[in-house]
């Protein structure tokens, strides 16, 4: 485990022995579970466990590509990729111009959500995933329109 993510202290008892260990950790989807071993430290006196932050995030990251791999379009898949992407249902309802209350009845099961509809939150996800934001930019952009310029645009050109 990165040294930068493990703890000196336990919370609980104060004790500065812990030692490196593994816990298989599961997260449910909807009908999916998926299941990862976390590194984690243990409180030699205690017993407390300890999993860094970014292990659980890296494990949340790993079931966004899983849902998106297999085209997961499911309520609770709409639900995780949306959080996952960063929005409310009332943003991503404006992004995709529907109501808040059509996202809910995708997340819960009432209606089909659209194929490019999950395919656009996919696009989200794993965007938010990586860091990039260009095509929560571009839905953006589609949604409220710049207004045109009046003059020329400048672009850079690379090389
Ligand atoms: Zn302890």
């Amino acid at each position: 485990m990165d040294n930068t993510l493990k703890v000196a202290r336990c919370v609980q008892c104060g004790g500065t022995s812990l030692r490196d260990d593994t816990r298989e950790d599961t997260l449910t989807v909807g009908a999916r579970t998926f299941t990862a071993r976390l590194p984690m430290q243990v409180c030699a006196t205690c017993g407390e466990g300890y999993i860094p932050g970014p292990s659980v995030e890296a494990f949340e990251g790993a079931v966004t590509r899983a849902l998106v791999d297999v085209g997961a379009s499911d309520g609770a898949s709409i639900r995780w990729l949306r959080k996952a992407a960063g929005l409310s249902a009332a943003a991503l309802g404006g992004l995709l111009d529907v109501r808040a209350e059509t996202v809910s009845r995708w997340e819960n099961d009432a209606t089909p959500a659209p194929r490019a509809t999950v395919y656009a939150l996919g696009t989200l996800a794993l965007a938010a995933l990586h860091g990039q934001t260009s095509p929560l930019a571009r839905l953006r952009a589609l949604a409220e329109p710049p207004p045109t310029p009046s003059g020329p645009v400048v672009l850079a050109l690379a090389g």
